[in-house]
């Protein structure tokens, strides 16, 4: 039988698309075997600044569940059952030593569950560092800049012990000129998918993006930069399809499976979907001190989500304003089973968007949902009544 070569885009994406389902992080072992004594540090969603860790020459690696991959049997004996699937799924991750090669391991306290995290991977992951990047409570407060500042200087120091290496203000700055091209480089390819949706598919969007939690960010730049470069070349057709915003992705991630089942009925034209690695919307300056940089970024450079409240974004504007600037018709309101501040934020969203008369559908998830077929009757019930409105 004769073996398909695939050339062009989708010869990037297959790997890419590969790496998205496995959860036995192969593109990190491959950077081991090149890196001989190199360090990995795992961060939890959302809101981590990779460059730290770049800085130090070492591997970061965003940790965000495993889907419908691996049953949660040991993490499910150490919390509760209604906690949220990414953490019990993450958790497992380290129970069954797959994530091994990590030398620390960081969340943030977004929300209850993920600053508990640190202290039950501390607990049962001896030897591996496990602690908390304590972001602002409040966005707004005068001394929240300097505060984030010090507070980034205070995990620094940590990876600097950690890799024994003292680590320069240069090589922030040229951790940020990575970082600020991979952001750029992520926002064309969201600009195309708004642009024109029937070039790129979210779904692929998707898994073109997520390969670059496991790699480095230098791959990772490259990898968009040559599907960016072939994306012109593709003859998808345009269709007379509903545009929507899908909204509920900011931490624990949709199957795959539920994303294609809605681009089959409609365009994905924008979403929230993989915010830890774009949190930050516009170039991150290289000039002055760089954690001040890093710190004032997540401050007056950051997209909007549940998890972090700053009064100068109300979070159902920003969501009128996504919208608006994607063209879209409606909008995909969905959250993860048992996410407090996501099911919290839902209710805002449905007021607002129903003030404005703008439809919306309801829709729950949980990372490891295999069967769709409600949820595919409800998508096409919702787009046809949009369409024969
Ligand atoms: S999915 Fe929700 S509850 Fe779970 S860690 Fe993320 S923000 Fe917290």
């Amino acid at each position: 039988m004769a073996v398909e070569v695939r050339s062009g885009f989708e010869a990037i994406l297959e790997p890419c698309s590969e790496l998205a389902e496995d959860v036995t992080y192969p593109s990190v072992k491959r950077w081991h075997e090149n890196h001989p004594g190199g360090h990995v540090v795992g961060h939890f969603q959302v809101y981590f600044p990779e460059e730290l860790i770049h800085a130090a020459g070492m591997l970061p690696v965003t940790l965000m569940g495993a889907g419908s991959r691996l049953e949660a049997k040991q993490a499910d004996s150490h919390i509760g059952s209604f906690i949220c699937s990414i953490c019990r799924t993450s958790l497992e991750l380290g129970f069954s030593g797959r994530v091994g090669f990590m030398d620390a391991f960081y969340t943030t306290p977004i929300c209850d569950v993920a600053r508990n995290l640190a202290g039950i991977w501390g607990r049962n992951f001896k030897g591996m560092t496990a602690e908390i990047l304590y972001l602002p409570q409040n966005a707004n407060g005068k001394g929240a800049v300097t505060y984030l500042r010090d507070e980034y200087g205070r995990v620094l120091a940590e990876l600097e012990r950690i890799s024994g290496r003292p680590i320069e203000e240069a090589d922030l700055r040229r951790s940020i000129g990575v970082y600020n091209e991979n952001r750029r480089l992520l926002r064309d390819l969201y600009r195309i998918k708004r642009e024109t949706p029937w070039l790129l598919a979210t779904t692929e969007a998707y898994v073109l993006a997520k390969a670059g939690t496991v790699m480095p960010r230098e791959e990772h730049n490259e990898i968009l930069r040559s599907a960016l470069a072939e994306i012109p070349n593709r003859t998808g057709r345009r269709q007379d399809r509903v545009r929507v915003v899908f909204e509920g992705g900011f931490c624990e991630q949709p199957p795959l499976d539920m994303l294609q089942l809605i681009e089959e009925a409609c365009y994905i034209v924008d979403d929230d979907l993989l915010l830890g690695m774009r949190w930050i919307d516009q170039d991150v300056p290289q000039t002055g001190d760089p954690l001040f940089a890093l710190a004032e970024s997540y401050i007056e450079r950051s997209t909007y989500s549940p998890v972090q409240h700053d009064d100068r974004k109300p979070k159902e504007e920003m969501l009128l304003r996504r919208v608006e600037e994607s063209g879209a018709a409606a909008v995909i309101l969905a959250a993860a089973k048992m996410c407090e501040p996501g099911l919290d934020e839902q209710v805002a969203y449905q007021k607002t968007l129903e003030t404005k008369q703008i439809p919306f559908l309801l829709l729950d998830f949980e990372e490891k949902m295999t069967a769709f077929e409600r949820m595919r009757m409800e998508v096409e019930t919702f787009v046809e009544s949009i369409l024969f409105d």
